[in-house]
């Protein structure tokens, strides 16, 4: 049987699963997932890693649904609640969806898609109750979930793990972070992406903690919600803690020391899925008293690599590889790089994903002959912990025959006083193969690029200063927060 599953058994009454109107205890949410089980399986013996999509809040609804179609045998497709049409619609038919089984409140998005064929479109409340019937044997290395990459670099891919890859992950984040049954998380991040869906909500599960869930994300909602004085865990992207702080800094003092005192409290504030600047750790700490804790990971392997529990969480660092997890840098051939050299992050364990869904080919290169996963993404190991450079394809900036890290240049724009937030990007330059471009928000008026590069000179080398400026009042970004640089580049034209 499923981990997960199995081991909520033993925590009966203990609530499971809240909305902060509702709550439903481990007993509950069993009995209620396998209703839904046997309702997908309407008297067939087993799902067969049938594809079902989901498309339903955050709440009692979303988790039912997951631990239902798991238990049926089939593979979960949560669907992006904030997804457009046309988006819905690729990863519908790229996973070759049996049933997509809505809540009300998404009938009429989907409406267009009711013709597919192959498809039955079910509203939740209408899926009809088996009874009686025995739920299939569930092996670990049966696939369990495709959910698709974020889309920052192209079109999003769907990324297949079986359960046993799920439960590596879980394994490796409730020892680091060190879960158990008196924790009670707040859920604010999307239920498509494995941030949301395995580091909160599963290994919730699994310890036997509550996960509350906020329907709809704003800062005035997770600041009510954490002056309840219930939630001792967070985690969250870099933007929703930039959000947060924007928030607070609009407060009155006396509700500023409410959350402030709420927050002391907390056990553990993790941020990922994006490069955390590092004055939005420094801002955090201010009102939180908490380092927040940055961890690495993807949707193809889970977290990787994370600060510690305790111990030295160094700002602009991802600390060291999780138990479980091997990592490695190497260079353009696969060969391990020098210490204190950059390199591709390659990573082996048993949380790595099985494949890409219907892509064999694009499989076939994410692997080395030896079996190590390529990330695509730039480290370098120093003094004891990884530093992210970013992205091979857009962070990475060959310019002159240099290859300059995006994110370390965005880390110095940040500090002057004029910026509020920035990315930086290659431009396509015959002279240089690539020259720096940046695009800056900035708090009053433009700064003048002449003082402004004067300033940069006395923090940065020649060859990485921008040569190219836009101002914005906000980045492109996709719905995980994270800047789309293929899109912002255009900008620049
Ligand atoms: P796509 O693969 O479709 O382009 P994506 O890579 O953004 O989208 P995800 O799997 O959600 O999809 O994101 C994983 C990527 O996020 C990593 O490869 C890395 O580039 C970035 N990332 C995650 N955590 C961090 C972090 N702490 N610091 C810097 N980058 C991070
Ligand atoms: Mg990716």
């Amino acid at each position: 049987m499923i981990q997960l599953i199995q081991r909520a058994q033993a925590f009966r009454q203990r609530p499971a699963i809240s909305t902060g109107e509702m709550e439903i205890s481990y007993a509950q949410l069993l009995q209620r997932s396998e209703r839904l089980a046997r309702a997908l399986l309407g008297g067939n013996p087993d799902l067969n890693e049938a594809r079902i999509a989901f498309l339903v809040a955050p709440g009692i609804d979303y988790v039912t649904l997951q631990w239902g179609i798991w238990r049926a045998g089939g593979i979960a497709v949560p669907l992006c609640v904030k997804h457009p049409l046309p988006s819905l619609r690729h990863v519908i038919e790229d996973a070759g969806a049996l049933f997509v089984v809505y809540g009300p409140e998404f009938e009429e998005t989907l409406q267009p898609l009711f013709g597919l064929e192959d498809t039955v479109f079910v509203a939740v409340g209408d899926l009809e109750q088996g009874s009686g019937q025995s739920l299939p044997e569930v092996a670990p290395d049966r696939r369990a979930m495709i959910l698709y990459t974020s889309g920052t670099t192209g079109k999003p891919k769907g990324v297949v793990t079986t359960h046993a890859n799920i439960e590596a992950s879980i394994r490796s984040l409730v020892d680091a972070w060190r879960w158990s049954e008196d924790d009670r998380i707040l859920n604010i991040l999307p239920l498509h992406h494995v941030h949301g869906i395995v580091n909160v909500l599963c290994c919730a599960l699994w310890s036997g903690a509550c996960c509350e869930f906020l329907p709809q994300f704003s800062p005035e909602a997770v600041f009510a919600r954490f002056a309840t004085g219930r939630i001792n865990l967070f985690m969250a992207v870099p933007t929703i803690y930039y959000k947060l702080i924007a928030h607070y800094r609009e407060l009155p003092a006396d509700q500023q020391q409410r959350i402030s005192r709420a927050l002391r409290d907390f056990r553990l504030m993790v941020s990922g899925s994006a490069a955390l600047p590092v004055s939005v750790l420094e801002t955090w700490r201010e009102i939180s008293d908490h380092t927040l804790l940055e961890r690495y990971g993807m949707t193809e392997m889970g977290m990787a690599i994370s600060n510690p529990y305790s111990g030295e969480r160094r700002p602009g660092y991802i600390g060291q590889p999780l138990r479980g997890v091997e990592v490695r840098l190497v260079d353009e051939d696969d060969a391990p790089v020098a210490e204190g050299q950059p390199g591709e992050i390659q990573v082996k364990g048993d949380n790595v994903f099985r494949e890409y869904w219907n892509r064999p080919e694009a499989t076939a290169a994410a692997f080395t002959p030896d079996g190590w996963f390529r990330t695509g993404d730039i480290a370098v190991w120093e003094d004891g912990a990884y530093r992210i450079l970013g992205r091979n394809s857009v962070d990475i900036i060959k310019s002159g025959g240099y290859k300059i890290s995006a994110l370390e240049i965005e880390e110095v724009l940040r500090k002057h006083p004029a910026v509020r937030e920035c990315a930086v990007v290659g431009l396509p330059d015959e002279e240089w193969g690539e020259v720096i471009g940046a695009s800056l928000i900035v708090a009053g008026p433009e700064p003048d690029l002449q003082s402004l590069t004067e300033w940069l000179r006395e923090r940065l080398p020649g060859y990485k200063l921008p040569r190219r400026y836009i101002f914005q009042d906000d980045l492109p970004r996709n719905v995980m927060g994270k800047v789309t640089k293929q899109e912002l580049k255009q900008y620049f034209a």
